[in-house]
């Protein structure tokens, strides 16, 4: 096959222990799944059904112990920090039942749903798509995955942020409105997923903004750290 124009780059994340990458698909985004974030954000945390958006696959950045360093994007002066935990799809499927989901997940990692939240919420005020809010470039720092087969599947650890090493989120992930099993199942009814697929389940309360120069440190028990500093 010829191509007209060069063919877009594929995407990848490093895997813990692997010398293979993992390449990205879509990311899928699980807004307000936590409680105390819903509330912040001036929403009633009632179990209402999930609501998704999606990044493209260009938003993934490889993040790590080692720091790296994202742009600050244009046309925000509210850039925010989410912290999340993020999981990698290793098989594909339609309306995957709850107790199956599990088995379509490949890996964990530590994430950041970076999101200009002024265009967000000037979005989410005349209902429109929050696209320039979410949907952009270098937008999802994401850390090395750890794989399924060695670390299992996570079900409570601690997940938090710090920025210039002063605390900003802190949550646990058994507070997960809607759990991993829950997201994936219900995502599956309205979309086939993919391999490659990845989900970003949400973040917790303590949610705000970072300026060029900050320093980002983002954990959750039993993965690997991402260290991720705003460009000046
Ligand atoms: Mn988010």
């Amino acid at each position: 096959m010829k191509y007209a124009i060069p063919l877009p780059p594929t995407y990848t994340l490093t895997i813990q222990g692997s010398d293979e990458a993992f390449p990205v698909n879509r990311v899928f985004c699980v807004g307000r799944n936590y409680a105390a974030h819903a509330r912040e954000m001036g929403k009633d945390p009632d179990r209402e059904p999930p609501f998704f958006f999606m990044k493209p696959a260009c938003a993934v950045v490889q993040a790590g112990e080692k720091e790296i360093t994202i742009p600050y994007p244009p046309k925000t002066s509210n850039f925010h920090h989410e912290i999340e935990l993020v999981v990698t799809l290793g098989k594909g499927g339609k309306d995957i039942s709850i107790d199956q989901a599990l088995d379509h997940v490949h890996g964990y990692a530590v994430g950041l749903d970076m999101t200009r939240r002024d265009l967000q919420l000037d979005a989410r005020e005349k209902g429109r798509p929050w696209e320039f809010g979410k949907s952009f470039a270098k937008s999802a720092p994401i850390g090395p995955i750890c794989t399924a087969d060695k670390i299992g599947h996570l079900s409570s650890a601690t997940i938090s942020l710090t920025v210039n090493t002063q605390p900003r989120q802190s949550s646990d992930i058994e507070k997960l409105i809607w759990s991993v099993a829950e997201s994936i199942s219900y995502l599956s009814q309205y979309e086939a997923l993919e391999p490659g697929d990845v989900i970003m389940t949400g973040t917790p309360e303590g949610v705000g903004a970072v300026v060029p120069g900050d320093v980002m440190h983002g954990h959750i028990d039993g993965l690997v750290d991402i260290v991720v500093s705003v460009s000046k």
